[in-house]
């Protein structure tokens, strides 16, 4: 299946010099959608995974239907101040913008592997947050998988200590 075909290309979103990659006409595409998943669990099956944590809002519909089909849990990984229960939380730089990402403290056991899912690879500043914040918990980061890598923003040069997978690569 020609994935690239699928997914929309928007220029200047959400400011100009961006080319946004819109997933929304993969995942209303519900053979695509499957078969993209499908993928993704076939790349990471070498993989030893007992969870898998997804940053907010796009990480949840790439890693937690890659959870289930492994049968494994996922913790999602959101904004601040958006989970009830205690958390912690570091701060990072966006490829546009600034936040923080939360986690709860119970999410991840110490010794557990986890596999990072989203949609798109950009700098790496969120996966390298959510590493952070996995690592704080004791967790293991065993890999990292998306959908979309922006190869020429080199964002796996900030992963090196973990397997970085991707089912597509742009320019
Ligand atoms: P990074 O932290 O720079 O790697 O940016 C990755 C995050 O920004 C992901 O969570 C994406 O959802 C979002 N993002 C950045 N660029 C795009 C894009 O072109 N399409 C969709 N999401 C994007």
């Amino acid at each position: 299946m020609n994935f690239k075909e699928i997914i929309r290309v928007i220029p200047d979103f959400p400011q100009p010099g961006i080319s946004f990659k819109d997933i929304t006409t993969l995942l209303n595409n519900g053979e695509a959608y499957r078969q993209a998943i499908d993928e993704l669990k076939a790349l990471v099956a070498h993989l030893k995974i007992d969870i898998i944590a997804g940053p907010e809002a796009r990480g949840f519909v790439v890693g937690a239907p890659l959870a289930y089909a492994l049968g494994v849990g996922f913790v999602p990984i959101r904004k601040s101040g958006k989970l009830p229960y205690e958390t912690i939380e570091v701060g990072y730089d966006l490829e546009y913008g600034k936040d923080k990402l939360a986690v709860h403290t119970d999410a991840i056991k110490p010794g557990q592997n986890v596999l990072i899912a989203d949609d798109l690879l950009a700098t790496g500043g969120t996966i390298a947050t959510s590493v952070s914040l996995i690592e704080q918990l004791g967790g293991k980061v065993v890999g990292a998988a998306f959908l979309i890598e922006l190869v020429e923003l080199a964002g796996r040069n900030k992963l090196t200590d973990i397997e970085v997978i991707s089912l597509l690569n742009y320019e």
